[in-house]
């Protein structure tokens, strides 16, 4: 089986961000928001069917770990009121999704989080998913500012909350901003990849894995920077007497595999340990064009990985058996939404 840990609902009905248009504007005027719009099953199943399920069979992928559209989560708009009504639609729309194609498409919550609140008040949501829709995993914004970051790094206990609810559940958090609102950075060239090397920094300087041993955190995009930098981040884990790199880090934290070049993924494979390499591909995603130099899209990353000089059995745990461990409650959810 391959798993694809990383895909969001990009291609929603357009009622849907629609809606959440008028919440914010309703939110600017003082007015309360409209009622949610009507979504036809019929209109869910045209937008996957034309998107994400047509990519999982021409690339040959099986399931997609699935949650709302990052950029859209917008944090940094509204308040904790707005957050949490545009969280609820989100996830309930995933939800949908992961009915409608059970053995296609498996849930991912969004939280509703805000600058400067604490992220208790993400706690109700993630029971909701975890409990009544079977989700397996959070996407969390390290920087629900949209790129000013106001809130304090990841290793505070500021979140700790939503890490208690994490190891209490066994599910993974993906350490994923959204929309910039700096235009210094840009959203999907800068402040995700920001995002990722900088969480995964924040993590290594606290002592939130001695706090939770157990809890589990996949960095996207290939890691941000720091595979790249793992000398660097090694020599300051060093300086500082953390203790070895990969001893400190590699119980806790994974990689996914949303690189697109096959000399990226090369550098991925080499520096990271195997059993911490997660198979993704953002689809549909941030990239969506076709390399002229391969005549295939970016996005396509199995075609890499199929490349890389690694056995069989190497390459299993990428595609399914480190996201079967990462994931506590995938292998579960797998079998109950294959019965349906
Ligand atoms: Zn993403």
């Amino acid at each position: 089986m391959i798993i694809d840990c990383h895909g969001h609902y990009t291609t929603s009905p357009r009622q849907h961000e629609g809606w959440r248009n008028e919440q914010i504007e309703a939110r600017t005027a003082g007015k309360p928001p409209p009622p949610r719009p009507t979504i036809t099953d019929d209109e869910i199943r045209q937008s996957i069917e034309g998107g994400q399920l047509k990519v999982q069979r021409e690339r040959g992928t099986d399931l997609t770990i699935f949650s709302p559209r990052a950029a859209g989560m917008g944090h940094h708009l509204g308040d904790a009121t707005t957050s949490e009504a545009w969280a609820s639609a989100c996830n309930d729309l995933t939800r949908r999704v992961c009915s409608l194609f059970p053995k296609n498409f498996i849930g991912v919550a969004m939280l509703p989080q805000s600058a400067r609140v604490s992220p208790k008040n993400c706690i109700a949501e993630i029971n909701r998913c975890v409990n009544e829709y079977g989700f397996v995993g959070i996407n969390l914004n390290p920087d629900p500012s949209g790129g000013h970051w106001q809130d304090p790094p990841l290793g505070d206990r500021y979140w700790y909350p939503v890490y208690e609810k994490m190891v209490e559940y066994d599910i993974p958090a993906m350490i994923h901003v959204s929309a910039s609102c700096n235009p210094t950075h840009h959203t999907t060239g800068a402040h995700y990849l920001n995002g990722d090397t900088a969480g995964f920094n924040q993590l290594m300087n606290s002592s939130a894995f001695k706090d939770f041993p157990t809890i589990k955190f996949i960095i996207p995009h290939g890691g941000g920077a720091v595979p790249y930098h793992w000398g660097r981040y090694r020599g300051l884990a060093q300086d500082a007497k953390l203790g070895l790199l990969s001893e400190l880090m590699l119980k806790n934290v994974f990689f996914d595999t949303c690189v697109y070049h096959l000399p990226g993924q090369e550098l991925l494979a080499k520096v990271i340990p195997v059993d911490n390499i997660l198979f993704a591909s953002e689809m549909i995603g941030a990239v969506r064009g076709v390399d002229p130099e391969t005549g295939h899209h970016y996005a396509d990353t199995k075609r890499y990985i199929d490349r890389l000089p690694l056995s069989a059995e190497e390459k299993a745990k990428i595609f399914e058996g480190n996201a079967r461990r990462v994931y506590g409650r995938l292998t579960a959810t797998i079998e109950k939404q294959s019965a349906r």
